[in-house]
């Protein structure tokens, strides 16, 4: 199946960047919001991205000027009525994603592709409320979606081998690269990501180091990126929690337990970048 215009419900962190990459890439994008003022707030994030993107070369203004003008941004969900893809990026929550996943069903037409782009919860209860099980699965993008290279795709026991297929020609014409995994809590990424983000909270509970010592370390001694703490800032830690929750709840393994400081940091409103502060004071 060919796949023209892709659909995005929300517009948060990740919705705002997957509908970039996916109109940067030439598709037809309409984007949704639950209002105008988070609506607008998106697109001006994907305008932001794109006007440094033109200041650093890394893009033409015609390019940019082209790639907004594939994005539409709407608040009416039966705008998705002509899409033939939609990818779910609204909050981690199972309840809100079934929600809309019933919804979509009814508005989209019979061959479209239903994709989640959850972190941890499982793709089959959102497959399982439409009617259409074989047409859904995960597309686990990370964060900025407009650089990071991996698409998780994530295949539950009822994902046919045509939808499949049709997503992993989708993900490299956007220009990634694909890991496929079983839909497990936290599927590959996840799971390790979880646990790694998790103990290293608890090390700085116990006072092992600093918030700069335990991210230098691992950094410098593991050859990555970012440390574990300043990388739960960037993800958010509400989602990082919401992520924690899932997986505890659905696997009741007190590895995915939340520690209590990122429980009171989530509390207090410390959610890491987007609001300030978190492990670490952002301007
Ligand atoms: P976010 O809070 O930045 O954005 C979520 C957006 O969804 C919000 O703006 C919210 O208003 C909107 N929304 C909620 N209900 C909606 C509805 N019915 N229709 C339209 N919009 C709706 O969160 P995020 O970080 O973008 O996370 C979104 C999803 O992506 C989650 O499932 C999360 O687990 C996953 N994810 C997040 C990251 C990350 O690094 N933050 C990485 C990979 C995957």
């Amino acid at each position: 199946m060919e796949i023209k215009k892709v659909g995005v419900v929300g517009c948060g962190l990740m919705g705002s960047g997957v509908s970039q990459v996916c109109a940067q890439s030439g598709y037809q994008v309409v984007v949704s919001e639950i209002n105008e003022e988070l609506l607008n707030k998106g697109l001006a994030s994907i305008n932001s991205f794109l006007t440094k993107s033109v200041e650093k070369a890394k893009i033409s203004q015609p390019d940019k000027d082209a790639t907004l003008g594939r994005i539409k941004g709407t608040t009416n969900t039966k705008d998705f009525s002509d899409c033939d893809l939609v990818i779910e990026a609204a909050t981690e929550n199972i309840d809100l994603k079934k929600r809309i996943f019933a919804e979509l069903d009814k508005i989209c037409p019979e061959h479209t592709i239903l994709a989640s782009n959850t972190s941890c919860l499982s793709v089959i209860d959102m497959a399982a409320v439409t009617t259409r099980p074989d047409k859904v699965l995960g597309m686990h993008f990370f964060n900025p979606a407009q650089i990071m290279r991996l698409l998780e795709i994530v295949k539950t026991i009822a994902t046919s081998d045509e939808t499949l297929e049709t997503i992993k020609n989708f993900g490299r014409s956007i220009g990634k690269t694909i890991a496929i995994a079983k839909d497990t809590p936290g599927f590959l990424t996840s799971r390790l990501g979880t646990v790694q983000r998790l103990e290293a909270i608890r090390m700085l509970e116990a006072g092992i180091g600093t918030a700069e010592d335990i991210d230098t370390a691992l950094k410098l001694g593991y050859n990555l990126p970012m440390g574990p703490l300043e990388l739960g800032d960037f993800i958010g830690l509400d989602t990082a929690l919401f992520v924690a929750n899932a997986m505890y709840e659905a696997t009741k393994d007190p590895k995915f337990a939340p520690p209590t400081l990122l429980q009171k940091m989530v509390t207090a409103g410390w959610l890491g970048r987007k609001t300030g502060k978190g492990f670490y004071e952002y301007k």
